[in-house]
């Protein structure tokens, strides 16, 4: 099967773009069906975008070992993982 040039308006911001036989061949072997909609810088864009809008890092309850301390730490907190609050962990990091 052979592909052609494809000329293509981008659903953001209406330039045409092409739609080249070699990404048409990239996309069919990838078992996309859809073409794309948008444009390269467009699609950039919005991949930026979705990385700005990111959630900040999740944060879990925790005790801390040394001090008993309620404090949250950005991983799970495992069971016989002793976990330290901010002030335990710097004090611990700083004795070593
Ligand atoms: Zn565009
Ligand atoms: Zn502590």
């Amino acid at each position: 099967m052979s592909y052609e040039d494809k000329s293509i308006q981008c659903s953001d911001c209406g330039t045409t773009f092409t739609f080249t036989a070699e990404e048409q061949e990239l996309f069919a072997q990838r078992g996309y069906t859809n073409e794309p909609k948008r444009c390269e810088p467009c699609r950039q864009a919005r991949k930026s975008q979705r990385f700005g809008n990111r959630p900040q890092r999740q944060m879990y309850p925790a005790t801390c070992a040394q001090c008993g301390k309620d404090t949250q730490v950005p991983f799970e907190p495992r069971e016989g993982r002793p976990v330290y609050c901010s002030d335990c962990y710097s004090k611990a990091k700083l004795s070593r």
